[in-house]
């Protein structure tokens, strides 16, 4: 059995003040949802007052990048430590919009991932082909790429931690979701590299959530694919009155 897990990523969004009303609000609800695990990533600057905010309560806490090395001369960024420090238990990691605005490579996201499973983080590993690739047929070779470099060198102890992420770049913040079958391909497709690379056992465990455009009246159809494991949304957990209806997304 996987737990599903739904995971807000607010990007560069919310001050400190907004981020603590936010997680009040979401408290007693993320309690109650014993379905799935609840998951929210401010900006840096958020979050210590989110972990703080959210202590004793079902929410976590995700920071969006980090760098790979302990410390150094890194100038603006942030170590996976420090954000263990500031009360953090998961790291997005090769978000779209990191690989498109700042160049980020499948290497970089590869040395990203170790140092979050060394820090004892959760890394929820985004990957996504862009439009043109899909109109191309190069979906498949795309996610084959992002998969096998950015996991290279994971042991099976390692694959059995991490969170994927499928985004369709093409569906994000564009209000164009996948449908729930292409999304379930896309996810089996990620699941076959597992068993090929993990084994069997691994693979029928990792989470595979689907991230795109989700919305509060969509995110029934793609739960109910038996190949999705949860949502990575964006735009729709800003409000917490929808990001609180995909936490409840409809079940049958
Ligand atoms: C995202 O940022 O990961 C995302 C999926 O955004 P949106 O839900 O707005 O498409």
């Amino acid at each position: 059995m996987r737990k599903p897990v739904i995971a807000g990523n607010w990007k560069m969004y919310k001050t400190i003040e907004e981020t603590v009303g936010f997680i009040q609000k979401l408290r007693p609800m993320a309690d109650n949802a014993i379905h799935c695990e609840v998951v929210v990533a401010p900006p840096f600057t958020a979050l210590r007052a989110a972990a703080e905010a959210a202590r004793g309560s079902a929410v976590k806490v995700a920071a969006q990048n980090c760098h790979w090395d302990k410390e150094g001369a890194h100038t603006g960024d942030i170590s996976t430590g420090m954000l263990r420090d500031a009360g953090c238990t998961h790291v997005i990691i090769g978000h779209s919009e990191r690989r498109h605005d700042c160049g980020e490579t499948d290497e970089q996201v590869n040395k990203k991932v170790k140092a979050a499973l060394a820090a004892g983080l959760t890394p929820i590993v985004c990957v996504g082909e862009m439009l043109d690739e899909r109109e191309k047929g190069e979906t498949e070779k795309v996610l084959e790429r992002q998969f096998m470099t950015g996991l290279a060198g994971l042991t099976a102890v390692d694959f059995s931690r991490i969170i994927i992420a499928y985004e369709p770049v093409w569906a994000i913040g564009t209000g164009r979701t996948a449908t729930p079958e292409m999304a379930a391909e896309a996810h089996g497709f990620l699941r076959r590299l597992a068993r090929q690379q993990f084994g069997e056992s691994e693979a029928g465990g990792i989470r595979i959530l689907y991230g795109g455009s989700v919305k509060p009246d969509n995110v029934g159809g793609l739960m109910a694919q038996e190949e999705i494991d949860g949502a990575l949304v964006g735009g729709a957990s800003l409000k917490v009155d929808s990001f609180t209806a995909l936490v409840n997304y409809p079940r049958g």
